[in-house]
């Protein structure tokens, strides 16, 4: 297809937390250097293998302050306690460019792209089943009932929000849903 033939693609993967979207992007980052995947700013702390710059923007509250007063973020949330947010100006340089971009989030910023950025496609990852989210997200069970009870509620309103998105993909295969992302993006395999 010549370049400019179709309009760049923003593509919002969503879903529940524990259903395997960081996994999902991981293999596209690996094998896809075509498109661009959006580095997040958030306040939380970085976890063992995680690299500045690579899988988030790791900042302060105030930095996180900053961003937000100055129009910097597309999008930002709180979830768990920390902050989490889209850097405007990287996505709209990309998508200038004819880069299609992938931005992985949770719900309430799916939201605001959608409230922004009406072209932007909505895709949805489900798990399985309920039952196979409930296993993921109570993990080892050595956290406190009350943290695990907290994580569930979250669970069931994002799941309750799937009808909100253009495309629903199930997480039953990682290769599959990444297929189903390149064709989505217009992505040749
Ligand atoms: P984690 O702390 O496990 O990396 O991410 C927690 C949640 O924050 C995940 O659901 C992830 O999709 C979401 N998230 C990551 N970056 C952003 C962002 O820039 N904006 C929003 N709204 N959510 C994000």
């Amino acid at each position: 297809m010549p370049r400019g033939a179709q309009r760049p693609t923003l593509t919002v993967l969503s879903g529940p937390s524990g259903v395997g979207k960081s996994t999902v992007v991981r293999e596209l980052r690996k094998k896809h250097a075509e498109l661009w995947v959006s580095v997040s700013a958030t306040t939380r702390f970085p976890r063992p293998g995680e690299v500045e710059g690579v899988h988030y923007h790791f900042v302060s509250e105030q930095r996180f302050d900053e961003l937000i007063a100055s129009g910097g973020l597309l999008e930002w949330a709180e979830f768990t306690g920390h902050r989490y947010g889209t850097p405007r100006e990287p996505v709209l340089e990309r998508l200038a460019a004819g880069i299609p971009v992938l931005l992985e989030i949770e719900l309430h910023g799916a939201r605001q792209v959608r409230a922004a950025m009406s072209e932007a496609q909505l895709v949805f990852l489900a798990p399985p089943s309920w039952d196979e989210l409930v296993r993921r997200l109570t993990g080892r069970g050595t956290e406190p009932q009350e943290v695990v009870d907290r994580r569930l509620a979250t669970a069931r309103e994002e799941m309750a929000a799937e009808s909100e998105f253009d495309v629903v993909l199930i997480n039953t295969s990682v290769q599959e849903v990444v297929a189903r992302l390149l064709a989505l993006m217009a992505i040749s395999t």
